[in-house]
């Protein structure tokens, strides 16, 4: 009788948690792109403080796993000073994103080693290296949960007044003020619909929030209105400041405050230099510039 209803009910609740972990788990296994292969060493070497954030990229030869005959990058070279900018531009497909994949260390390389701080990221523990990147991605995933706690996914131990704080950093507070329920307000399918620019502009408040001495942009290509698109460059101008940041560039303005622009083609560097110095080789980077980089992805 009433004990088996009661134990019923406690099983439903249960199985609702259950069922609502396996979500969460399955989403966050999504995000991380989770690769079985990819462990972190018994005895990982520690990655070095917040200044010393150098990178390197020693030639490397890497293909996907499910692609073993294409070579998605080929004899791949390049040491990043810390604090430095740098602009990844290049037509679809020429390895770009595969660059920060490998960064992230969601594959194994081939060939070749990714040095950060000096230490072999193969080296270092899996969550303490993707602790020190943050990522602002094309897309922004928005969570069926409130504005606080979809910014609360760049560092889940924050406080609302970190929150707040890294809001305004990243222009957001301005909108978010203007919400029904301000922070309180429910986003997400069933919730209310932010436009491109105000999800970006969360996105930025997340990596401002996780504070990561290493910053992996990947510009939208989605054309903003002329007001959202200075807000979100004033916020991006804010994020990248005193981080080594690689940026997959699709704006000349993006490119321009780059210190240094990395031009790939095929899995290959075929060029790097300032705008000008580019521009006068005459080269692919001229011929993307001249399309305003819009074949690229
Ligand atoms: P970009 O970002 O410059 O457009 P990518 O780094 O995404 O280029 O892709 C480089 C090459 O690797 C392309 O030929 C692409 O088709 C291939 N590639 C990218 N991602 C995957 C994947 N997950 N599995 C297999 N091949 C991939
Ligand atoms: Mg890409």
């Amino acid at each position: 009788g009433v004990m088996v209803a009661t134990n019923s009910a406690a099983l439903s609740e249960v199985w609702g948690d259950i069922q609502r972990a396996a979500g969460a788990m399955e989403r966050i296994l999504e995000l991380l792109k989770f690769q079985p292969g990819i462990m972190s060493p018994k005895n990982p070497h520690s990655l070095p403080a917040f200044t010393h954030d150098s990178i390197h990229f020693q030639n490397i030869f890497f293909n996907y796993p499910s692609r073993p005959e294409q070579q998605a990058l080929h004899d791949f070279n390049l040491t990043i000073a810390p604090g430095e900018t740098i602009a990844l531009v290049g037509p679809s497909g020429a390895g770009k994103s595969t660059v920060f994949q490998l960064l992230l260390r969601f594959y194994a390389i081939q060939q070749g080693s990714i040095t950060l701080g000096g230490v072999d990221i193969a080296q270092a523990d899996i969550k303490q290296l993707r602790q020190h990147i943050a990522i602002v991605p094309q897309e922004t995933s928005i969570f069926a949960t409130s504005v606080m706690e979809n910014i609360r996914f760049g560092k889940i131990a924050a406080t609302d007044a970190e929150i707040k704080t890294a809001a305004k950093a990243a222009a957001a507070d301005e909108f978010i003020q203007r919400l029904p329920e301000r922070y309180d307000t429910f986003l997400g399918e069933r919730g209310l619909r932010l436009s491109v620019g105000q999800r970006q502009r969360i996105s930025i408040a997340r990596a401002i929030l996780k504070n990561a001495p290493v910053l992996l942009l990947d510009e939208a290509t989605s054309s903003l209105d002329a007001e959202s698109e200075k807000l979100v460059q004033d916020a991006l101008q804010h994020l990248m400041q005193n981080r080594t940041t690689l940026v997959i560039a699709h704006r000349l303005a993006t490119v321009l405050k780059a210190d240094r622009i990395v031009v790939m083609n095929h899995g290959k560097i075929v060029a790097i230099g300032s705008h000008q110095q580019l521009l006068e080789q005459k080269g692919l980077y001229a011929r993307l510039a001249a399309l305003q980089f819009g074949e690229m992805s």
